[in-house]
């Protein structure tokens, strides 16, 4: 860790990731004198490489505009790599690599052969038209088209890169590479080599997570009060499942603020979500507007304001600190499954852990969104498409899995689940494993 800060002192995000992963897996890598040997670790914490390319477009007025675009290809001893592209103004290669080390970890829990990468750019889809987003992601294109393939690094999407910025992007890329193999990239439309519940898939996955940890627990979802973040892709596929497993979801928040909904969100406003999504207003007072008298909306306040059985976080990087932490605590919170990647500041980990707070880290509680990008790349290369039921059900066994890892390597001498623990080190056997036996390289 120190050699790692003295080399890159401001990839703050970085450093915490490789941190928290470090931390979890030192017992278990001092007990493995062939890791040490190989250097395992150091090099696993270097991304494999990173390409670095300008972007430029024009917007609606005419002006020229150019953003920096990135694909960090982090590791790929189980598989190609894989893994999404995020736009946001913040992004930086910083956030992109802890975000690829992530998801080298993540893939790897998954039980598919999948290696990890990330993406993106700091363009800011907020207030963009869709000409503007279809420029752009065409431009973002044109850079991206060599680096990647369906054998060898397979994109999707992520935080301000949906179905509608996918499709501008495979259009692109046919039209460059002139390939036509639909599995280069995932998260498609259903018409053109989508898979089926792909859009559900990572809250679906998330909720499936929950219910198997209460059960290890002795516990049930249903009944229960849960705060989540954000009002994208993530939010509301958590939102659909958590309402079909008889919970009630009690607010959701924005950029702006949070918005309050005491009798349970509706299927009416969860569709709704999707509109505002489109909108790239990027505002949950949107959702208060429309739906004014079940609603209530505070400007500045985050989702942890509100008083709920079970937290999940489902919107950016450290969205929930050391005082949300004690704040939910104090309301009465029992459970946070962390949605978002690294959702969770360290203090608020150590927060839930040392007041007995039931926890689990994204990668383990997210991957059923990357797990169904697996399975989209399966029915691509055999050119089929599975039913609803299929895929629901492999999406099913695979969160089962990754819950039976984090309590095969994470269960502590008194019983109980240390689920940072369990995921970091399942995934971390995994990958250290393969990268010895495919020797230096
Ligand atoms: N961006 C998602 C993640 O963080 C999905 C990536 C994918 O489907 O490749 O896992």
């Amino acid at each position: 860790m120190a050699r790692l800060q003295a080399k890159y002192p401001n990839e703050t995000e970085y450093l915490q990731a490789v941190q928290e992963v470090l931390e979890s897996i030192e017992e278990v890598y001092n007990q493995h004198p062939e890791f040490e040997r190989a250097k395992i670790v150091e090099r696993m914490v270097e991304p494999d490489r990173i390409f670095t390319f300008r972007v430029t477009w024009v917007d609606d007025r005419g002006e020229v505009q150019t953003n920096l675009g990135y694909r960090v290809q982090f590791n790929s001893a189980i598989g190609p790599y894989k893994g999404g592209l995020r736009f946001h103004r913040a992004v930086t290669p910083s956030m992109l690599k802890f975000l690829g080390f992530e998801q080298t970890f993540k893939n790897a829990l998954t039980t598919l052969p999948m290696g990890g990468a990330k993406g993106g750019s700091d363009f800011d889809p907020k207030g963009k038209s869709n000409e503007e987003i279809m420029r752009f992601c065409q431009a973002f294109m044109l850079e991206l088209w060599n680096c990647i393939g369906p054998d060898q690094d397979i994109p999707a999407g992520d935080v301000g890169v949906g179905s509608r910025e996918i499709g501008y992007l495979y259009g692109m890329y046919k039209k460059l590479a002139r390939q036509y193999n639909t599995g280069v990239i995932t998260g498609k439309g259903m018409t053109w080599g989508g898979s089926i519940l792909r859009p559900e898939a990572t809250g679906y996955g998330a909720l499936y997570f929950t219910h198997y940890l209460l059960a290890e627990a002795g516990k049930d979802i249903r009944g229960s009060r849960i705060a989540i973040s954000g009002f994208g892709n993530v939010a509301w596929g958590a939102c659909k499942k958590a309402l079909e497993l008889g919970a009630k979801v009690v607010a959701i928040s924005g950029p702006d603020g949070v918005c309050e909904i005491p009798d349970g969100i509706t299927p009416e406003m969860i569709d709704y979500m999707l509109v505002m999504r489109a909108s790239n207003r990027d505002r949950v007072e949107d959702m208060a507007l429309k739906f004014p008298d079940k609603t209530r909306f505070t400007a500045g306040k985050k989702a942890w304001s509100v008083k709920c059985d079970i937290a999940l976080p489902c919107a950016f990087q450290n969205e929930l600190s050391e005082e949300d932490a004690a704040e939910l605590v104090a309301n009465g919170t029992w459970c946070c499954c962390e949605v978002s990647n690294m959702g969770c500041q360290p203090g608020a980990i150590h927060y839930f852990q040392q007041h007995g707070i039931l926890f689990a880290p994204g990668k383990a509680v997210n991957a059923g969104g990357v797990a169904t990008s697996g399975l989209e790349m399966t029915q691509n290369a055999s050119h089929i498409s599975w039913s609803g039921k299929e895929v629901d059900d492999k999406l099913h066994y695979i969160m089962k899995s990754i819950h039976d890892a984090c309590v095969k390597y994470g269960t502590q001498p008194d019983g109980k689940v240390d689920y940072v623990k369990g995921a970091n080190i399942a995934g971390f056997m995994k990958v250290a494993t393969a990268m010895l036996e495919q020797g230096t390289v």
